[in-house]
């Protein structure tokens, strides 16, 4: 067959865009042509108009439904599609040149892109092939273009088919745990049709045009395409259709809350708060586990687990739609045969999730995790329906008394008098805002008096405000909004009346949280961590020599403000910087975020543990943090995980021990007060 075909397009047919194929001994230079059917009949015609018909009414069949939710959901409060710039560099970065995909797992991501960009390259080739059918095909192989762009299809035919092998292998050989438990054989199938079109394709450059092969060829090419069209919205390869989409209206912001409707809008409560943007991305999911597999909750033996949130969210949308009033939360749903509860969407999976991130960061399709999850924790705070003693007690000290500690203003007060720090009038550059691990808790204090006299040594005036209140961040992410909102607007007011122009803060969740969540309410002064206050002064820091420093991002000024190099810079002042296994976007949890410092003991391992045993084991002297919950989770978990732990220190402490002895008191002699973090 093989040899008949070559004869044939050397004798038979120009073509200038062939290519040259065999030049060996023996051999005449040989020209190889993409071979198509010559006639099809009637009666072919009929059968290919109503296999078309048929596989097209299969995919609206369920696709009708999915959109159909989707555009039923709730609009989102406050979307807008400006500014275009970040989306359509998302669009082009993600999609079209899957960047995310491949950097987060090179090689499948790698094989996964090949197939994607194949797909792309086929959309011309899928539509000339039906075309043809009708007689109505555009690409001739026999002209240059139709010739050179069969050849640049036949190029990624072959890649695809590698690739897809490859992905073939990895999910029913190898096998990775996040791929879940369950061989989906819904997958294998799909893989097998992506190779059958493949193969089908570049089979017809050795046949004949018009033989008995290259009809059959042609038949199986296209009973594979419109076979597989309908598995798309079928199966988890809807993602083909929506996850375009899904990256270019995902809500702008890394982790961001979106404000809520209204009055009457208490989160996520049941189907009718679910919004479109959240209903997409629902749709979306690929099930590849790339989620759950950074997950700090997940991987320690919690029920949380953000794959199956979203696939929650899908399953509930499908049982009961989005105009339901059935709540989302399985604890508050009666389970029967009508009303199945998703296992994976409960109210203890949503209140274990530290919100670092690191599930929306991986997330190659674009969906949203943690203004997910705490939505669904609004909707249970917002309602009253999340019974916690230790939220109910962190709710009210915020209340009471304005710091998450519980303490009395007072302490705060008689700490300021001890360091004696100047109060802000207006006349200072900076206003230093404590925050409450630095007003309250004796080891973010020294980090606080530390850093002070680092403002010293560099000349820099400050003051602390005479009174101040916790940002709100765990009310925030843990959804209590009343809470949050007032304590965001006595916040916005203390700095109008202070005249603040500019803020440096030691804790990156009161960074984020002052200059990103404060914004519903009003426009926050500057602020910036006290890493990018220190590492713009860096030259006139003490050089120190020979320690080596393993520097652990934190969530909240890594992921949530790409802050790396900063931080960095200051550590490399300080001693020999060394890199944890996972850093920079990578880093892992402390497990302090999203409120959990304050919400007692977590289940199963703890995420503290996990991560201080991996930064121990790197062989550093020093771990060095950029954050004052950080450095209160490893204080325990270092001495836990390790009989000899390595120093633990903030890298404002890093810096202010080299200080000159002539500055002023070390912060080692601050008395410690009662309280602090669970
Ligand atoms: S934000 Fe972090 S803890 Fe929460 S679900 Fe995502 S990865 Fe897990
Ligand atoms: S939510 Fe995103 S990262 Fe998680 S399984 Fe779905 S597609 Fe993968």
């Amino acid at each position: 067959m093989v040899a008949g075909a070559l004869q044939m397009t050397v004798e038979t047919r120009c073509f200038a865009g062939s290519i040259l194929f065999f030049q060996q001994p023996g051999f005449h230079p040989t020209r190889v042509l993409f071979a198509e059917p010559e006639h099809f009949s009637t009666l072919e015609s009929v059968l290919l108009v109503a296999a078309i018909l048929a596989s097209a009414a299969l995919f609206f069949w369920r696709f009708g439904p999915i959109l159909r939710n989707i555009l039923r959901s709730k609009k989102d409060a406050n979307f807008s599609l400006f500014p275009l710039g970040r989306r359509v560099w998302d669009f082009f970065w993600e999609v079209l040149c899957q960047g995310k995909v491949i950097r987060q797992r090179p090689l499948p991501g790698l094989a996964h892109a090949f197939v994607f960009w194949g797909f792309l390259a086929f959309a011309l080739v899928s539509v000339n092939h039906f075309a043809t059918g009708f007689g109505l095909g555009f690409l001739s192989p026999e002209r240059l273009l139709g010739g050179l762009y069969f050849l640049f299809a036949a190029v990624w035919a072959l890649l695809v088919a590698v690739s897809i092998a490859g992905l073939f292998v990895r999910r029913f050989f190898v096998r990775p745990i996040w791929l879940g438990k369950k061989v989906s054989y819904e997958s294998g199938f799909i893989a097998f049709l992506i190779f059958l079109l493949m193969a089908t394709y570049l089979a017809a450059y050795f046949v004949a045009p018009g033989s008995l092969q290259i009809k059959a060829l042609w038949w199986t090419h296209t009973l594979a395409l419109l076979i597989f069209l309908p598995l798309i919205p079928h199966t988890k390869h809807l993602h083909l259709v929506l996850s375009p989409l899904t990256v270019f209206l995902k809500r702008d912001g890394f982790s961001k809350i979106p404000p809520l409707a209204g009055d009457e809008d208490f989160g996520l409560v049941a189907g009718k708060d679910v919004t479109q943007l959240i209903s997409l991305q629902t749709y979306s999911c690929v099930e590849c586990g790339r989620c759950t597999e950074h997950c700090p909750a997940a991987t320690t033996g919690k029920v949380l687990n953000p794959k199956e949130i979203i696939l929650g969210l899908r399953t509930y949308l499908n049982e009961f739609g989005p105009a339901s009033d059935t709540p989302l939360l399985t604890e508050q749903r009666i389970a029967s045969p009508d009303n199945p509860p998703a296992k994976y969407l409960s109210m203890e999976a949503a209140f274990e999730c530290t919100t670092c991130g690191s599930c929306e960061y991986q997330c190659p399709v674009g969906i949203q995790h943690v203004p997910i999850i705490v939505g669904l924790r609004r909707g249970a705070t917002n309602t009253g329906a999340w019974e916690d003693d230790y939220g109910t007690k962190l709710f009210l000290a915020l209340e009471k008394n304005g710091n998450a500690l519980g303490l009395s203003a007072t302490e705060r007060d008689k700490f300021i008098q001890k360091q004696a720090f100047p109060i802000f009038d207006g006349t200072q550059e900076y206003c230093l805002w404590l925050g409450c691990m630095g007003g309250y808790d004796p080891k973010g204090r020294e980090i606080i008096a530390d850093f002070a006299r680092v403002m010293q040594h560099l000349g820099t005036s400050f003051g602390v405000l005479k009174k101040e209140k916790c940002t709100g961040d765990p009310a925030r992410r843990l959804g209590n909004d009343l809470v949050f909102q007032t304590l965001a607007e006595a916040g916005l007011k203390t700095f109008e009346t202070a005249k603040v122009q500019k803020i440096v803060a030691i804790c990156p969740h009161c960074v984020r949280t002052i200059a990103t969540d404060w914004r519903e309410f009003g426009i926050a002064p500057e602020i910036e961590h006290h890493s990018e206050f220190m590492a713009r002064h860096k030259d006139r820091l003490p050089k120190q020599q020979g320690e080596s420093i393993v520097y652990h991002d934190p969530c909240y000024l890594g992921r949530y403000q790409e802050i790396y190099d900063e931080p960095r810079a200051v550590v490399a002042q300080a001693g020999t910087l060394v890199e944890a296994p996972r850093s920079h976007e990578r880093s892992f949890c402390c497990g302090a975020g999203g409120g959990l410092a304050f919400l007692g003991e977590e289940k199963g391992e703890r995420v503290s543990h996990v991560r201080a045993r991996e930064l121990a084991d790197t062989g550093a002297q020093v771990v060095g943090t950029a954050c004052p919950f950080c450095n209160t989770m490893f204080r325990d978990a270092l001495t836990a995980v390790s009989d000899t732990p390595p120093q633990l220190l903030d890298i404002a402490q890093l810096t202010a021990r080299a200080l000159p002895a002539s500055q002023p008191q070390s912060s080692e002699s601050q008395p410690p007060v009662s309280g602090g973090v669970q």
